[in-house]
């Protein structure tokens, strides 16, 4: 294979050599299968296709600067994805099929794990669909698990640089006892226009109020958020926010770094005391904010007036690549090492 040009990985899908599936039929689940196949049969007929029953996860590998290849925090994506089955009543994924699923998909296109240094990694997606046919709006009896990896460039190609973001009263990505708590598809269906109108704008992404008021922080994009205010970590708790991995992590490090962390409904106004923000998730850990723009107000919210990511922002993210890099100790036992 001629060497990839790793730094510049764009965050898109590049073919590797292998992928791996496993079926639900008959009220089981079958043997964890490698393929080259890039494409899945499916019966047109499939509640995935008509009714939406599927979810994904995300999650990514590291090459250590020891060399070994690192999962990040996989055990916490296994049980997340079955508590998004259980949220739309598919057969959730045993723990064991999970792991052995991802590891296979890592180990078999371990030539396309980038290497320490580049700033690229491994993404891994897990997804799992309603296979049965049937027009009937109930579940499926039959899913197919599967699990694709594509090597990803580094996030932040510029640098790590703060974005500003927008408030619209507009779109709601999720309803207030919806879908929004689960990794699925469709959540991001609902996001997609919202999205599109931030970016046109000049956004890189929005922050969403909750639902059902329009009072407090929700999720940013299709990302968590947080802010720093009088040296505590402080991020929305609601029923409609997908508990991200990154937060529950970056929380984890604010708390060794004897920062205080409260997770909680955080109103609108609460923005004029915040001293950073940053939107977090697996693609690009933390990504800092600048400014956040209430469009229906006009009111804006300067976070970072010199235009530089926050220290304590800056901090933790360092500190949690150090730990996927195996630059630091992984003193919580978050990575997975493939031997
Ligand atoms: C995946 C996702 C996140 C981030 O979760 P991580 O586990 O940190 O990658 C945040 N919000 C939404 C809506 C998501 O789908």
């Amino acid at each position: 294979m001629k060497e990839l040009d790793w730094a510049n990985l764009a965050f898109g899908y590049l073919p590797t050599d292998y992928n791996v599936r496993c079926y639900f039929r008959d009220g089981k689940w079958g043997p964890v299968e490698a393929t080259t196949s890039d494409t899945i049969n499916i019966h047109m007929a499939a509640t995935s296709l008509h009714y939406g029953q599927e979810i994904f996860e995300g999650l990514k590998a590291f090459r250590g600067k020891d060399g070994k290849i690192r999962i990040f925090r996989l055990d916490e994506n296994a049980h997340r994805i079955q508590e998004s089955a259980k949220g739309i009543l598919m057969e959730p994924v045993p723990e064991e099929i999970f792991r052995e699923a991802v590891i296979k998909a890592v180990k078999m296109n371990e030539r396309f794990v980038p290497p320490y240094g580049s700033g690229a990694s491994l993404y891994i997606r897990p997804l799992e669909l309603g296979m049965s046919a049937q027009v009937g709006v109930k579940p499926s009896t039959e899913y197919l698990f599967m699990v694709l990896v594509t090597p990803v460039g580094p996030y932040f190609k510029e640098g790590f640089r703060p974005t500003n973001i927008c408030i619209m009263r507009d779109y709601d990505r999720v309803a207030p006892k919806g879908t929004g708590r689960w990794k699925v598809g469709g959540n991001y269906a609902a996001s997609l226009m919202a999205g599109e109108h931030a970016h046109d704008l000049g956004y890189s992404a929005v922050l969403y109020l909750d639902p059902r008021e329009k009072k407090y922080l929700d999720e940013c994009g299709p990302a968590n958020f947080f802010a720093i205010k009088d040296g505590k970590y402080i991020t929305p708790a609601s029923e409609s926010i997908l508990p991200s991995i990154t937060n529950k992590s970056l929380q984890q490090i604010a708390r060794d770094m004897g920062i205080e962390v409260e997770s909680r409904h955080i109103p609108l106004e609460e923005l004029s005391e915040i001293q950073e923000a940053a939107a977090c998730g697996t693609a690009a850990v933390a990504s800092p904010v600048a400014e956040i723009h209430d469009l229906d107000t006009g009111k804006k919210y300067v976070v970072s007036p010199d235009g530089e990511p926050g220290p304590i922002t800056t901090e933790l993210y360092n500190r949690l690549r150090a730990i996927q890099l195996g630059e630091a100790d992984d003193i919580h036992g978050w990575n997975t090492i493939v031997e």
